[in-house]
């Protein structure tokens, strides 16, 4: 077993503090990455609070993981010890079903084996994640990472790049195609970036007028303030796809009214409460209202290939392992441009 020094939430109303536990020594198939950085993801917040019900304590969160191969098993072949590597919100899956047939790993039908709050495969051993000094996976769940963009910047595209990539790639966005954002948090600002990359003309919708000079440029065309909503009326019947990537519940309605006949809403966002859609928003103009989780493994390298062929990056904020706690609160402020990712050199 390998010894490991990580931070945990021991219940859902505790703060993150220091904690050793073992991981498994690499099998044959394995990798053993030292984690150089790991991004602080909203949805980690929302499960060390336990606001998705389930959470599995003590808790060691994080899924944008990114660092360097430090040992490899006898029948590894993607890496070598010294290569960068990544890891994302999954670190198994059931590998048999159809999901996973088709690389939809995140909708395996025996429920993937989550990075954290989760467990291992023997359904047993609790999983745990990247607020650690080194992580086990086998290398079919590991991401190659280029080494030509800043690497504390790559950590947020494990989950943030692909949450936003896949449903952009998946409703057919591209040149000339009227895109909104909602909620300019991590999500949000990755999903201008990459909207903007594949030629769509991109408004971001923000409660936060002091993003707008962020989102310009980021690659926005136009920004909206949705704390009036008399901003969104002469929007309405407008967008191909609206992208909604808010963590706290909001009125959706007030987005569907303003996609075209056919148009796409997609909630990437996963508030804790439900929220109500009004049929008519809906019927009036055959508009769908669908959603997305993360991407499955072959579509997550397509993303990092192309992120590193495109330059595209988070903004991110360096904290040390320290200052986890008040980067939570922080984040639930909306106070980081644009996503907090700890230097695990300072655990
Ligand atoms: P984040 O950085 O905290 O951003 C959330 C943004 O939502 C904020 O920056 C803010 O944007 C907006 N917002 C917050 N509170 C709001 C409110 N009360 N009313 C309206 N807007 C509000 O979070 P994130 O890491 O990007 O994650 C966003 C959500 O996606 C979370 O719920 C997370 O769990 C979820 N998520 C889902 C997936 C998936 O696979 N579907 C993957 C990762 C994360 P403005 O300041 O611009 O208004
Ligand atoms: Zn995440
Ligand atoms: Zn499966």
């Amino acid at each position: 077993m390998l010894s490991t020094r990580g931070y945990a939430a021991k219940s859902a109303s505790a703060a993150l503090a220091p904690f050793t536990f073992d991981r498994r020594d690499p099998g044959p198939d394995d990798v053993l990455i030292e984690i150089a950085y790991c991004g602080i993801c909203h949805s980690d917040i929302h499960q060390a609070k336990d606001e998705w019900g389930g959470a599995i304590f003590p808790m060691v969160p994080g899924h944008e993981i990114v660092g360097r191969v430090a040992r490899v098993g006898s029948r590894v072949t993607k890496f070598k010890e010294g290569d960068l590597a990544g890891v994302g919100c999954f670190i198994d899956s059931c590998r048999v079903c159809a999901s996973c047939k088709d690389g939809l790993e995140q909708f395996c039908e025996a429920g993937p084996n989550w990075t954290y709050n989760s467990t291992e495969k023997d359904k047993k051993t609790p999983t745990f994640g990247g607020y650690s000094s080194q992580i086990v996976v086998d290398e079919r769940y590991t991401l190659s990472v280029s080494p030509n963009l800043p690497l504390e910047s790559v950590a947020p595209l494990l989950c943030a790049g692909i949450t936003t990539y896949s449903p952009l790639k998946y409703n057919g966005v591209g040149r000339g195609q009227k895109v909104g954002v909602v909620g300019l948090g991590d999500l949000g600002h990755m999903a201008v970036e990459l909207a903007h990359s594949m030629g769509a003309e991109v408004t971001v919708f923000s409660t936060s007028p002091a993003k707008e000079k962020d989102a310009k440029r980021l690659g926005a065309d136009s920004f909206v303030v949705t704390k009036d909503p008399g901003n969104l009326s002469p929007l309405a019947n407008r967008f191909d796809l609206i992208l909604d990537a808010v963590s706290a519940p909001h009125d959706l309605n007030a987005y569907l009214n303003l996609l075209r006949r056919d148009g796409v809403m997609v909630l990437v966002g996963a508030p804790e409460k439900p929220a109500a859609v009004n049929a008519f928003s809906l019927i009036t103009k055959r508009r769908k209202l669908t959603a997305s989780l993360i991407g499955g493994i072959r579509e997550t390298q397509e993303m990092l290939d192309y992120c590193a062929q495109k330059n595209i990056v988070s903004d991110v904020e360096v904290i040390p392992m320290a200052k986890v706690n008040e980067a939570y609160e922080r984040t639930l402020k909306g106070d980081v441009r644009y996503r907090f990712v700890i230097d695990m050199k300072t655990l």
